[in-house]
């Protein structure tokens, strides 16, 4: 619950934003601490369950690969199964 809740302070600093517009430097220090927020509790839930954090990125990376080849999705942003 907590890591939800520290993943929407990371979405409320950019709630109203484009996704180009740049960040005060008081956002960003926000950011920052909210990124570190998030990581300590992945951490810790990885650390429970006996996950690598740097494996499971990489293994979903792949996943993600296979699903999203990047000649059918370069520059869609459809849902898997709008490319099948
Ligand atoms: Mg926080």
């Amino acid at each position: 619950m907590a890591l939800c809740v520290e993943a929407s302070e990371v979405v409320e600093i950019f709630q109203w934003k484009e996704i180009d517009d740049l960040l005060s430097e008081t956002e960003k220090e926000m950011l920052k601490q909210e990124i570190g927020d998030i990581l300590i509790y992945l951490i810790e839930i990885s650390d429970k369950f006996d996950i690598d954090v740097i494996d499971a990125a990489s293994y979903k990376i792949g996943l993600n690969e296979n699903k999203y080849p990047a000649e059918l999705v370069r520059g869609k942003m459809n849902k898997y199964t709008g490319y099948e």
